[in-house]
């Protein structure tokens, strides 16, 4: 089998091919770094981690590209509303660039908890502005825009293939029929869909980042810092560009317009800006409406931590998932998550006499094409990895690729050291860090086994009770009650440490 991918542009399953032999540029919309990522928007990084890890497991050489919009993005996706970094530092007395640099270290922080690898290549939208103006400079030239109001805007009108991502139709649209909601009436523009190249008539009077432009001081629009960054790290045509599905009816398909609006009569032989576009479904929180950062109502990756939960369980949770499909967020479905992470890990951990075993086989590193080369395996080992691999080229059925080390665990007809080789190299793509937690567990057993840290403390039995009882209050959600008992504790000087095999504590 080869890679299969879902193209929404055209919405059909297609073959991939890359522009260049063996070698894939992809870049995905990062983070408008003025509040904390929600989980939703890490569902949108963990697929690209999927995208990322399948392309090295299947022998690609791979250059992503990922964004931080750290200036121009509107509350609403059609330059309306207010600046959301500017709204941030003005309600945290704070610089715009402090709430950038703030939130880019948060978003960091739960990409490496999430086990996410990091980009080849992340760019901040303020180190890019002259490539920006650069690039609208060509989108001018070729007749595209217009000034009206002081802004310089894209007339969607000229550019004829305008909403083709979206399957929109502008004639539909210019009658008012099926206009999308977030499309609101500025008096400045001459199609609803028009959207700001370069802003100079800001709305806001303390705009706090500014530049000089051929058309005046001002700030880039939104959309235009994807198409510059892109294509200053990955070329005039690239792969493959992802996101979450809201961004296919404005922002993808502006940032085709201009990219495309840019183009010489000779990059337009060459073929498209982007081959393959794909979108991940949302995450969406049981009962509630949207899950949005610019209302707060949502939910961190740390809130999760609080409540007990590692952030591998998060990850676990999307994994059971195809990335196209829909996810209901329940605190049930994360227990479950929970579970099974640690059952497959407990499983994992009975594989070796000792932990030192599994912790050598962890730290392997494979280099593309190497954790899918199965030379020398058993005919068994052979079809599990067939399997793995065809899930992942099915259009990344990331679901079915977990159930296949789920599958090789279990599997009595595979030798245990074959199924540790197994689960490591499959773990390349699934990312759960599954030996280095099984030696952990194995670790732990090994050291209860020899010593009890708590012997001769008098308090010891009393302290156990107070942690059975707050491992059952979360078992019952009881938050509360488990919360009063781990400050009672803390205030005593002891805190209560997770483990893979359960809780435990230890004095300050
Ligand atoms: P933002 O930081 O708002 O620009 O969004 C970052 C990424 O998260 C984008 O690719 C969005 O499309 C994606 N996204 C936003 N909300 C969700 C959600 N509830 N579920 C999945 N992806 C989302
Ligand atoms: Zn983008």
């Amino acid at each position: 089998m080869a890679l299969k991918l879902y193209n929404t542009m055209g919405r059909k399953i297609e073959e991939f091919k890359s522009i260049r032999d063996g070698y894939v540029g992809f870049y995905g919309c990062g983070p408008t770094v003025y509040n904390y990522a929600h989980i939703g928007n890490l569902r949108a990084y963990v697929f690209l981690d999927t995208l990322d890890r399948t392309l090295t497991f299947l022998g690609y050489d791979k250059k992503h590209v990922m964004n931080i919009t750290d200036v121009g993005h509107l509350t609403g996706d059609s330059d309306d509303g207010d600046d959301k970094m500017v709204k941030t530092a003005e309600e945290k007395h704070q610089s715009v660039m402090e709430i950038a640099q703030f939130y880019t270290d948060a978003f960091f922080r739960d990409i490496d908890r999430l086990n996410i690898i990091r980009p080849d290549v992340v760019c901040k939208a303020t180190d890019h502005i002259q490539e920006m103006i650069d690039l609208i400079k060509k989108i001018e030239a070729n007749g595209h825009t217009y000034m009206a109001g002081g802004n310089l805007y894209f007339d969607v009108s000229t550019y004829k293939n305008y909403g083709d991502l979206a399957n929109l139709n502008l004639d539909e649209l210019k009658e008012g029929a099926g206009r999308r909601k977030e499309v609101v009436i500025d008096e400045n523009k001459k199609n609803p869909q028009d959207f700001v190249l370069w802003f100079t008539k800001s709305k806001f009077e303390n705009q706090a980042l500014t530049w000089d432009s051929p058309w005046g001081r001002g700030y880039p629009g939104w959309h235009i810092e994807c198409s510059a960054m892109s294509m200053k790290y990955l070329g005039k045509h690239f792969d493959i560009h992802t996101g979450g599905i809201d961004h296919v009816p404005v922002h993808h398909t502006n940032e085709i317009a201009q990219s495309e609006g840019s183009f010489s009569e000779e990059d337009r032989k060459q073929g498209p800006w982007v081959n393959y576009w794909l979108h991940n479904e949302f995450l969406v929180l049981q009962g509630a409406t949207k899950m949005s950062k610019s209302s707060g109502n949502f939910l961190t990756l740390q809130s999760l931590i609080d409540k007990g939960y590692d952030a591998l369980d998060y990850r676990f949770f999307l994994l059971g998932a195809h990335y196209r499909k829909q996810i209901l967020f329940s605190w049930d479905a994360m227990d479950g998550a929970k579970k099974s992470r640690e059952a497959l890990a407990g499983r994992i951990a009975k594989l070796a006499d000792k932990s030192h075993v599994l912790k050598k086989a962890s730290e392997k590193k494979y280099g593309k094409g190497q954790a899918a080369d199965t030379t020398g395996m058993s005919e068994k080992a052979c079809e599990y990895m067939g399997k793995f691999k065809d899930a992942l080229e099915n259009d990344l059925l990331a679901p079915v690729a977990l159930s296949m080390i789920q599958k090789v665990v279990k599997d009595n007809a595979i030798e245990n050291p074959e199924k540790i080789e197994l689960v490591s190299r499959m773990d390349t793509v699934i990312g759960l860090k599954l030996l280095e937690t099984a030696a952990s567990v194995l670790e732990a057993e090994e050291k209860s086994a020899s010593v009890n840290p708590h012997e001769g403390d008098p308090e010891a039995a009393e302290i156990d009770a107070l942690v059975a009882e707050r491992t059952q209050a979360k078992k019952n959600k009881d938050f509360a009650r488990a919360d009063q008992i781990r400050d009672e504790l803390s205030a005593r000087g002891i805190t209560i440490v997770d483990t893979p095999t359960g809780p435990t504590w230890k004095r300050a």
